[in-house]
């Protein structure tokens, strides 16, 4: 034991007598280490490389849809970054099967008649390419169900179809970037009403009409989303259409969000080639059909499916506990994204911020009792998959809640997948106990916009969904997230393509960085672990697994 660790465990001791004094009172939180605040502070703020992890994450490797080459090539770039840092045990953890990867090559759109235009978009994830130019007659096919089927039978063939109805564009008249004020951080931290049903933060946004075809309900990652897709690929592959085209189910002006088209499971079956494009440009095309002038179109689209390995991975990296080795502090992200932009602010910041935490440990050269371990997640816009088989394979597999010795030493995991905007608030998982050693830890940086705890009383996620963190809440750990300023997550880059690296706003990541390190830090040098939300039973018989 060195001079550190015998001041905090003589620190943690006081604490510890003091909480006693007080107990039934109040929980005092922590007592926190203020120098090492202000190295991790100098390390983050004065030398940072979140930006340089970013700039290759996103610019040079490229969008890396789960599985595919440049995902596998950011992989490897992320692991030696992670050993010249001196962490420890660095390795892709393969998880799976998956299936295929998949990548764009090429991508041309054009309005040939009745005047020329190039077209903005991008062909959706796992669909096929054109296999050289095809040029032909737009067709407005809108799909609503599957009973839309019969009206087409036998109209499509060599046809570029329009398959959705054109897409209602309104003014922008607010802001599309917003910060949350003080205010509303306060208002996020009240617990809402107890006795509503769905306590909690809740789900966002209802299900649609369930088999109803939108932009939104085919591109989803939800097990709904791929029965959908495949019904729809598997009509317009018989039915021999040439390209088939949506708006986007968001944005406009240029940015065209979308994802999901096809299936990376090789024995889904295979559509023809889709492309979004910009709603403008959708809307023009609609329009000249409805006005009579059937418009011809090209596109010129070249993927590739990539079958040589079907297995999965999460890069791992850690930095060893200097005293209690086996107990572990995880930090985190997903490392895959879709393929319109360059996944810079999902999740090439989430990946960037915790790959600087760690590095930033790393550079303190201070001992930390725990492991602290750094995992980017592959997978996750699918449906969380990397993280899921994670937690099963290393703590305890959901259905039966068997754990493994592993489960007792997680400590708590940290998760950042919420776009740029900076840290703001903390989630305590409903557990008090744990809001108090939060409201310690956020003290000595609300100057940095890190407000507040929020979910004080609310009911953690009792299922997987939205992001990693809920993984490890599925199976009773620590799950932590970070409530981050929207900027324009919403509104310009989540599954857009214009998720690039000049819409990440660099004080913010460096904040976030900043934050993790010192969140990490505390739990993996305190004398305890932190406390944990409750074990869940094991899943009877007619307890479906989430996925
Ligand atoms: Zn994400």
């Amino acid at each position: 034991m060195n001079l550190l660790h015998f001041r905090l465990a003589a620190a943690c001791t006081m604490t510890l007598l003091l909480t006693s004094v007080a107990w039934g009172q109040e929980q005092d939180g922590d007592k926190v280490d203020l120098a090492a605040l202000t190295q991790i502070k100098n390390q983050a703020f004065q030398h940072s490389q979140v930006m340089e992890n970013l700039f290759y994450i996103s610019e040079v490797y490229g969008p890396r849809v789960n599985n595919s080459r440049n995902h596998r090539a950011a992989a490897e770039w992320a692991m030696q970054r992670m050993k010249e840092w001196g962490l420890q045990n660095v390795h892709l953890e393969k998880w799976g099967p998956f299936g295929d990867g998949w990548q764009i090559k090429k991508y041309y759109g054009a309005l040939e008649t009745p005047a020329y235009a190039t077209l903005i978009g991008f062909p959706l994830a796992w669909t096929p390419g054109t296999n050289g130019p095809v040029t032909a007659e737009a067709m407005l096919v809108p799909l609503h169900s599957k009973d839309d089927f019969a009206k087409y039978k036998g109209k499509l063939r060599g046809k570029i179809v329009l398959i959705f109805d054109p897409r209602e564009l309104t003014l922008h008249n607010d802001a599309e970037a917003h910060r949350l004020t003080d205010e509303e951080v306060t208002t996020r931290t009240k617990t809402p009403d107890p006795s509503h049903t769905g306590f909690g933060p809740g789900r966002p946004g209802a299900a649609a009409t369930p088999g109803e075809y939108t932009p939104a309900t085919l591109s989803t990652a939800a097990p709904s989303g791929r029965v959908l897709r495949n019904e729809v690929n598997a009509f317009l592959k018989e039915e021999g259409v040439a390209v088939a085209l949506t708006p986007g189910y968001n944005g406009d002006g240029g940015t065209v969000f979308a994802s999901y088209g096809g299936s990376q499971d090789p024995k889904d079956p295979v559509g023809p080639p889709v492309a979004a494009i910009t709603p403008e440009q959708y809307n023009r095309i609609c329009r000249l059909l409805q006005h009579g002038i059937t418009p011809t179109l090209t596109f010129d689209i070249e993927t590739e499916y990539q079958k040589d390995d079907q297995m999965g991975f999460n890069v791992v990296g850690e930095i060893p506990g200097a005293t209690k080795a086996d107990e572990v502090v995880m930090v985190g992200g997903h490392f895959d994204s879709w393929q319109g932009g360059t996944g810079a602010t999902d999740n090439g910041t989430g990946s960037s911020v915790a790959m600087e935490a760690v590095r930033i440990l790393a550079a303190l050269h201070k001992p930390m009792a725990r492991t602290v371990r750094v995992a980017l997640w592959g997978g996750e816009e699918e449906g969380l998959y990397g993280s899921l088989a994670y937690v099963q394979q290393h703590f305890a597999p959901r259905d039966t809640m068997k754990k493994t010795p592993q489960y007792d030493d997680l400590d708590v995991y940290f998760n950042d997948d919420s776009g740029s905007g900076r840290f703001r608030a903390v989630s305590a998982l409903g557990n008090a106990q744990l809001a108090a050693i939060f409201q310690s830890w956020i003290a000595p940086i609300k100057d940095l916009g890190m407000e507040a705890v929020v979910g004080l009383t609310a009911a953690p996620t009792t299922q997987p969904g939205g992001t990693d963190s809920t993984s490890f809440s599925w199976i009773g750990l620590d799950g932590i997230g970070f409530m981050q300023d929207p900027l324009e997550y919403g509104t310009r880059t989540h599954h857009s393509n214009m998720d690039l690296y000049d819409r990440v706003q660099k004080g913010d990541v460096m904040q976030g960085a900043m934050i993790e390190a010192w969140f990490a830090y505390n739990a993996a040098t305190r004398a305890e672990m932190l406390p944990r939300i409750e074990t869940p039973a094991p899943l009877t018989k007619d307890q479906q697994p989430a996925r």
